[in-house]
């Protein structure tokens, strides 16, 4: 099954996208998490992602479809994070046709815009595990993380100055890619201000709705 979770930041495309990899046992993939290792040994990447700056589209979409081949991915996969641009969902079908797969579902996550400020500003998360705390629901041990005992950091565009500029960023861009999946049946928008785990229930629902649709 090949998913993927569209929505803007702190909308929790990160967590549900978690949720959905350990239930269908299929990987995650996260292009914000490509880029962040790329951006270790490549500085202008690092100063991209700092300014909240879309990478090339030629350039994530390398970096993606290297991914596509590991050999986890047979079985499926979850992309969250791409496509970020119109340009991007067409880059996907041509590297998804090159493999002779298709998208299943399209997931826009939704939720307004106050929470999402509330949910980003103090988020911390560990270098390790990457598990996300905020101010709702911090760390029993300040800068530690719960799980794994990990450091606990805050990421430089986790202000509220920088994520207005992303959701602004964000609602620019997502109309066109939204016209796109939805003109091909794909697109489900999804509460995600409920807890990360209803997923699972959204995802049985439409998968029973595709089955009927497709009978
Ligand atoms: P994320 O973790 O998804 O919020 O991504 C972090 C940052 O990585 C974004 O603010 C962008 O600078 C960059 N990025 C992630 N995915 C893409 C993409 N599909 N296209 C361009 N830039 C991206």
């Amino acid at each position: 099954m090949i998913i993927v979770v569209l929505g803007g930041p702190g909308t929790g495309k990160g967590t549900r996208s978690k949720v959905l990899s350990e239930a269908l046992s299929i990987p995650h993939i996260s292009t914000g998490e490509l880029l962040r290792k790329v951006a270790q040994t490549n500085p202008d990447v690092q100063e991209m992602l700092d300014n909240n700056e879309l990478v090339s589209d030629d350039m994530i979409s390398e970096h993606l479809y290297d991914r596509l081949f590991y050999e986890d991915c047979l079985g499926g996969f979850i992309i969250d994070g791409y496509p970020r641009t119109l340009n991007q969902a067409i880059l996907l079908d041509n590297m998804l046709k090159k493999l002779d797969r298709q998208i299943d579902f399209v997931f826009e996550l939704s939720v307004p815009d106050e929470i999402v400020i509330r949910r980003i500003v103090g988020r911390q998360e560990c270098k390790s595990c990457g598990k996300i705390y905020g101010t709702a629901f911090p760390s029993k041990v300040e800068n530690v993380c719960d799980d794994c005992g990990g450091e606990l950091l805050t990421r430089s565009t986790d202000t509220r100055e920088k994520t207005l500029e992303r959701i602004v960023q964000h609602n620019e861009n997502i109309g066109p890619i939204r016209s796109y999946y939805d003109s091909q049946r794909l697109l489900e928008i999804i509460d995600a201000t409920t807890a990360p785990e209803t997923i699972i229930e959204d995802l049985k629902h439409l998968s029973i709705s595709k089955l009927i649709c497709e009978r």
